[in-house]
């Protein structure tokens, strides 16, 4: 029986397909090269826009063909487009009215009921290590890049902004023991890893039992300063810091820690206090330009990404404005910038209204773009002529690319598939408006 999982959104779901992966192949599923040779497919969605849940359901017209070829296909669904675990027939999640062709759904907080499922759809023979799972996060991943490893700190949330179907679809908060956090590095560490990636829905409101309660820092910070003390640690990023959460313990970490990278992703969302009210963001504009400059007094280079969505339920046009004052201001140099699209079952799709026109979101958006565009390049300029680490990530069509420190994805001209999870000195040669053109340094 062979499987193909494909993935969307963010690190947090790429995280979680590779414990799928693990779970899979401990049922003795293989790895297949597509849809096509496959006969286990599994979605692991993103329900952050509906252009994201829009390329999921476009899907369908590709499995109706394929469930011809392959009567032994079974097709199921994970990730934030899912409310609900349990089989067609048994589970009444929307899903299953949306896309014929699929067979089951799971939330991937129940991941370890996946095995019940598959044993029902794909009788296949047991495997006991399977009935061993004990939970989520005691899966281990089967990673697909040894050099860079993505760990998950918590999952669920307890923010609730008002945009955001999260905490419906992963529920609450949960975190990992620290001490548990810290084996599991030391162990990929052993396999080669180097670069962590933590990653949670909030990773400063982390808080598991097992953090020094007698220490001025927050237990995200002692975390960090544990695994900075892993030999072998070379960097460390972190995914989705929230801004209300961001304490100075954090913040001074920069500078200090020797594996923390010169770059953090902030997400902003709006540059209006009106409009972070509406989103239930729970702080204003200013606690953002305070973080901002307090990282800067840190590490004057640090790069700042953010996240923007414009043409939120009442956005004005000088709410609009206001945001790309504060991206100009603070010279935010790369921003995941989304048009708002309502998501059922959120507070703003109960008590708000999408009032702003898809002509008025899509000519924002193009502004929003032209100043980011234009900071980002800027920004670049002063990597020219330097000498940087790419971690390489891909080779493909003549060009290995990866991201040095300030997370810039950065080419260069190699056919070398074995660079691929290695860290390679380059010296930039031109900077364009979102990546940078290197070529290998002569060491
Ligand atoms: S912090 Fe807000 S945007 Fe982030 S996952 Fe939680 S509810 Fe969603």
């Amino acid at each position: 029986m062979k499987y193909c999982i494909r993935t969307f959104g963010c690190q947090m779901n790429y995280s979680d397909s590779e414990r799928m992966t693990t779970v899979l192949e401990k049922m003795k599923y293989q790895k297949a090269e597509d849809f096509a040779d496959s006969d286990l497919v599994i979605l692991n969605t993103c329900s952050i826009k509906q252009p994201s849940e829009d390329r999921v359901i476009g899907l369908e017209k590709q499995f109706r063909p394929l469930r011809l070829q392959n009567p032994n296909l079974r097709i199921g669904i994970t990730g934030c487009m899912v409310r609900e675990t349990g089989i067609r027939g048994q589970s009444n999640d929307r899903l299953f009215k949306q896309m014929k062709s699929i067979d089951f759904v799971f939330q991937i907080k129940e991941l370890m009921k996946l095995p019940d499922i598959l044993h029902e759809l794909h009788p296949i023979e047991s495997d006991e290590e399977v009935s061993d799972l004990l939970s989520y996060f005691h899966i281990s991943p089967k990673l697909t890049n040894a050099t860079q490893v993505f760990c998950p700190i918590q999952r669920g949330c307890n923010n609730y902004c008002s945009f955001c179907i999260v905490p419906y679809s992963r529920g609450k908060e949960v975190c990992r023991e620290m001490s548990e956090m810290e084996e599991e590095i030391k162990k990929f560490v052993k396999r080669g890893a180097s670069e962590i990636n933590l990653v949670g829905q909030n990773v400063n409101s982390y808080k598991p039992t097992d953090f020094d309660k007698n220490s001025i820092d927050s237990p995200f910070a002692q975390l960090l300063r544990k695994i900075d003390a892993i030999e072998g640690v070379k960097r460390i990023r972190f995914y989705a810091v929230h801004p209300k959460d961001m304490g100075d313990d954090v913040v001074n970490l920069y500078g200090e820690l020797k594996s923390m990278v010169p770059h953090i992703h902030l997400p902003l969302q709006s540059g209006s206090a009106s409009c972070l009210k509406r989103m239930n963001r729970r702080y204003e504009p200013d606690k953002f330009r305070e973080l901002v400059h307090k990282l800067r007094a840190r590490v004057p280079h640090i790069s700042i990404s953010t996240d923007i969505i414009v043409g939120f339920c009442g956005e004005t046009e000088a709410e609009h404005q206001e945001t790309v004052d504060l991206m100009k201001e603070l010279k935010i140099d790369l921003a995941y910038i989304s048009k708002y699209s309502e998501r059922p079952g959120t507070l703003a799709q109960r008590s708000l209204k999408d009032d702003v026109s898809l002509e008025t979101k899509k000519r924002r958006f193009r502004e929003m773009t032209d100043v980011i565009r234009d900071i980002s390049n800027d920004y670049h300029q002063q990597f020219v002529g330097q000498t940087k680490e790419v971690l390489v990530e891909k080779v493909e069509k003549g060009y290995a690319s990866g991201k040095i420190p300030e997370f810039k994805l950065t080419r260069f001209e190699s056919d070398d598939k074995e660079l691929i999870g290695k860290y390679v000195p380059v010296t930039i040669t031109e900077a364009l408006d979102w990546c940078l053109e290197a070529k290998l340094s002569i060491s």
